[in-house]
């Protein structure tokens, strides 16, 4: 199967400090892939340089075949790749439907918007409930959900989720990836970062566990839970 996001040998960093040396790994349609390893490894630096929110110095980054090293965030979301950042960063005092909505901001979303927005109520049905609530008053399960939908709602091929886990509890974890396989199972393809490594491999299809920019170690979820080094490594964190 031909891979939906193929990187090779990227580099990109934060002007003279360079954080990503010869990265590759792909994704392919419908798959879930985990990127995994240790803080300061690289992982967000990599959805940044995706999505078109940091450039590349080195390296090459194609999208359905398309090469789209360096293109701009916009142009990203319009070939159907939008991420979904670390911390959620929505307006508190704006309503759960209007957050929503802002995620509309392509033709192409706008000619799916009224089927986006059940299909995110549909996954989310408290969403629906509190539509009109804004959403500071939400929790921070409830929030995570808004920003994923507002992501859905710019109707992606590949949607990047940046450790949307953070700061939430177990039993609200375990709902959250169930509807990231919920949402595979619509046609998604994702691509998610997380601290959280044994629950992360007990969903994904496959992950790679990144270190100092580069890949070190990938497989299946099913190869990684049962390698020794990973389980030494990681399976204390989270
Ligand atoms: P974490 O789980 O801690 O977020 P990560 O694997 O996502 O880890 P990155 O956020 O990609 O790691 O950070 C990689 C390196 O880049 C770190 O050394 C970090 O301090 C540095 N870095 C991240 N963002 C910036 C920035 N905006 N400017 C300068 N350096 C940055």
């Amino acid at each position: 199967m031909p891979s939906l996001l193929e990187v090779n040998g990227l580099h990109a960093g934060y002007g003279l400090f360079s954080v990503l040396h010869g990265l590759a790994f792909d994704v392919k349609e419908r798959e879930i892939v985990a990127l995994v390893g240790s803080n300061g490894a690289g992982k967000t630096t990599t959805m940044r340089a995706i999505s078109g929110l940091i450039q590349s110095t080195g390296g090459s980054i194609h999208f359905n075949g398309e090469e789209t090293t360096n293109l701009t965030p916009s142009q990203m979301v319009a070939r159907g790749l939008v991420c979904v950042p670390e911390g959620r960063q929505l307006f508190p005092e704006m309503t759960v439907r209007d957050t929503l909505l802002v995620g509309v901001s392509t033709p192409r979303a706008r000619d799916r918007r009224d089927q986006s927005l059940k299909t995110v109520y549909k996954l989310f049905p408290k969403l629906n409930e509190r539509s009109g609530q804004l959403c500071g008053t939400l929790s921070g399960g409830e929030q995570q959900m808004v920003a994923i939908g507002r992501g859905l709602m710019s109707a992606p091929q590949l949607l990047l989720l940046d450790e949307p886990s953070l700061g939430l509890a177990p039993t609200i974890v375990k709902q959250l990836f169930q509807a990231i396989t919920d949402i595979r199972d619509q046609g998604v393809t994702v691509l998610i970062v997380e601290q959280n490594v044994r629950s992360v491999l007990s969903f994904v299809d496959r992950a790679y566990v990144i270190e100092n920019g580069s890949v070190e170690l990938s497989g299946s979820a099913e190869e990684l839970i049962n390698n020794p080094d990973v389980v030494n490594a990681y399976f204390g964190i989270g």
